[in-house]
């Protein structure tokens, strides 16, 4: 076992802390299952440093975070935003230290956006995490930080033995392509995405639930050792090099330069690869080498005098608001997006900008011909911070002519959804921009209450084509918008009916984009997909909160559409993981004759569900448990189980109180016996071959 935890934990450090994995992730699982069943066998033996340990309990609710004291305190680095301010930050160090050699080594290094760990090891071991809190408290977030891969739970103590005590700290952070991927499969789930990977890091220290932090994509990258008992460094690089040694990771982008020019060199050498570094960053941290001096230099109340920070120039500019356009989602959702004239940000054209809700709006009191500032964070859709110039005077002559094409078209057919005109101000609209319909608060959001409108059939047809339900790849939004824009689809489900007449096909042959390859794959798809089980079918209907985990304990419990739609509040609540809330959206669903119409369509136009394996309720062998014992002449046990299944039963291996039946073969053993003594019914090979239906 020893070996086994060993053994992980050196694929660990390749993985996660060098990058360079030697084995399969399926490799690496076959050896973690491994440990874990040994460890499971013998739970006195559990190492703590087992990477099986790595996710502990969840804090019983109501509990929080203990608050803890910093050893030594986390104090702030001063931040600075142009050379000039640098150059005056080294000329006062220098003048305290009265040297005049500005020739001092550097150790510089990006400045991550993510959240700032304190971790603590006793005797080579993991004790503590500590967040920064207000630099002199923190909480212990340990059951967190000990999820976190590539924080050593132990010291590798290959090269030098561990220290009595060491405080490392670091930042948590994760990567911009992980966080993206993170937050599409949440939005996926629908949770709610988060807005940059700082938030996601610092909301998953905060969680309560460690099962939960562990599969955010986490890692910790070391920025300084304020503790070390027993040993003595001179410098950063010195005391990083051990660190490495312990087995921390750093991010690989820091670098020890001489003088200031090289800090400011790559200062600038780092931001202009910003979008290279992996990280969300916004600036570069230059310390001291030489701990004799930082010693010297000490501290400020609130912060160290051998650092600083220079910040990044921020990726704002500003620009003119065109015009603010109300879009509705395929959920029904009214968005307000802004337009504006085009303007560089970070080499990109920019736009299009977010302004998240109608409250936003109203909060930056945004006016059209507004000069506004806007952000762009990495690849995000640039965000509208508020107002730099408010438009004033009269409209300038070429206002209207400055209205972006796309939009011209859009106020052509329906002015009301989009505020273009000079100085005026947005507003949610009367009627939804695509129907019409009065649009109804929904929190912070305006939603369009109408299920027939367009971007929602869109959006219920996307559901029907999508992953778990019917799963037909040659239809995507563009497609499906195009072929209601043709008159082609009514209702999501007349996907189906696409297939149906040779005039059907000759109206596809005819929209743009569509030749009879693309018609003939469509048409396989259609048939190959005609036939599904119960559940793929539900999540199809896009019934509200019916997923694919909802949709197959529903097709499990009710086994026909028919039982389901008949199905009441009280009966739908008896099915696993069905509340109350739920329970009343799916009845409302299937009782409202438009929706409920997409069900009906579907059959009729040829889908079939498929038949789930029937419960049989009767017969000899319905609910009964069945144990077979000797063996049988004239049939082999596995097809003498599936028939009893077949036909409703359950066949277990041993007699027990719960036992119904006993078929006795050839030449009965202990069971025979046992079976008596509990008042089994004893059935002999004979009796069991006719009942189950041979002779
Ligand atoms: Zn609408």
């Amino acid at each position: 076992m020893a070996q086994l935890v060993k053994e992980l934990r050196h694929h660990d450090r390749l993985y996660y802390v060098e990058a360079r994995p030697e084995i399969s992730d399926k490799e690496y699982d076959a050896l973690f299952r491994e440990l874990r069943d040994l460890e499971a066998a013998h739970p006195g033996l559990v190492l703590a440093d087992s990477p099986t340990q790595r996710v502990g309990a969840p804090l019983p609710e109501g509990v929080g975070f203990a608050v803890v004291e910093h050893a030594v305190p986390m104090l702030s680095i001063d931040s600075l935003f142009s050379a000039e301010e640098v150059r005056d930050f080294e000329a006062r160090i220098l003048r305290f230290l009265s040297l005049s050699d500005a020739d001092l080594d550097w150790v510089v290094e990006p400045k991550f956006d993510g959240v700032s760990l304190s971790v603590i090891y006793e005797k080579g071991r993991f004790v503590r995490a500590v967040t920064r809190g207000d630099g002199e408290r923190g909480e212990d977030v340990s059951a967190n930080a000990r999820t976190i891969r590539n924080l050593p739970m132990m010291l590798e103590t290959g090269h030098r033995p561990a220290p009595q005590l060491l405080e490392v700290r670091g930042e948590v952070l994760m990567a911009r392509d992980l966080f993206e991927r993170f937050n599409a499969a949440r939005a996926a789930r629908g949770d709610e995405r988060f807005a940059n990977a700082r938030n996601a890091t610092a909301g998953a220290m905060r969680r309560n639930d460690p099962a939960e932090v562990a599969r955010y994509p986490l890692e910790f990258h070391l920025w300084a050792m304020p503790r070390c008992e027993g040993v003595r460094f001179a410098t950063q690089q010195e005391a990083t090099r051990a660190l490495r040694e312990w087995g921390f990771a750093d991010s690989g982008y820091g670098r020890v330069v001489r003088g200031l020019d090289a800090c400011l060199a790559y200062h600038d050498d780092i931001e202009a690869r910003r979008d290279e570094v992996p990280f969300e960053m916004d600036g570069v941290v230059a310390k001291l080498d030489r701990f004799d001096l930082r010693e010297r230099l000490g501290t400020t109340s609130r912060s160290t005098r051998w650092q600083y920070a220079h910040k990044f120039a921020a990726r704002e500019v500003s620009a003119t608001l065109r015009a603010i356009e109300t879009m509705v989602g395929n959920g029904g959702r009214l968005t307000p997006r802004a337009h504006v004239l085009p303007v560089e940000v970070g080499g990109i054209t920019v736009r299009h900008a977010t302004l998240h809700n109608a409250d936003y709006v109203a909060e930056l009191g945004l006016a059209i011909g507004d000069r506004v500032y806007l952000r762009r964070a990495g690849d995000v859709i640039p965000q509208i911070l508020g107002v730099a110039k408010a438009a004033a005077g009269d409209e300038p002559a070429d206002w209207a002519a400055s209205l972006p094409e796309e939009l011209a078209a859009a106020t052509a057919r329906n002015d009301g959804a989009v505020a273009h005109h000079w100085r005026e101000v947005w507003r949610v609209p009367a009627g939804c921009p695509a129907c019409g319909n009065a649009p109804v608060a929904e929190g912070k959001y305006w939603r369009c209450p109408n299920p027939m409108c367009e971007p929602q059939r869109i959006g219920r047809a996307l559901v029907l084509v999508g992953q778990g339900a019917f799963e037909i790849e040659g239809l995507g939004e563009k497609q499906l918008a195009q072929l209601y824009a043709a008159g082609l689809m009514q209702g999501a489900a007349d996907v189906f009916a696409l297939d149906q007449t040779p005039e059907m096909r000759a109206r596809l042959l005819a929209l743009d984009r569509w030749g009879a390859k693309s018609v003939d794959n469509l048409y396989a798809e259609l048939a190959a997909r005609r036939t599904v089980p119960l559940a793929r079918f539900l999540v199809a209907l896009a019934i509200p909160d019916v997923g694919p985990s909802t949709a197959r304990v529903l097709a499990a419990h009710f086994t026909s559409f028919e039982a389901l739609a008949h199905a009441s509040e009280a009966e739908l609540m008896h099915v696993d993981g069905v509340g109350p809330e739920v329970a009343a959206k799916i009845v409302r669903w299937l009782r409202d004759p438009q929706l409920s119409a997409t069900a009906t369509r579907l059959l009729e136009l040829g889908v079939v569900i498929e038949a789930p394996a029937a419960r049989v309720t009767e017969g000899p062998f319905a609910g009964q448990t069945v144990v077979f014992t000797g063996t049988l002449e004239h049939m082999g046990r596995a097809e003498a189980k599936q028939r009893v299944e077949e036909m409703g039963g359950h066949v277990a291996s041993s007699v027990s109180a719960k036992t119904s039946i006993l078929v006795v073969g050839g030449k009965p053993g202990s069971k025979a016996k046992k079976a008596e003594e509990l008042g089994v019914r004893v059935m002999l090979e004979e009796e069991f071959l006719k009942l189950a239906g041979r002779e």
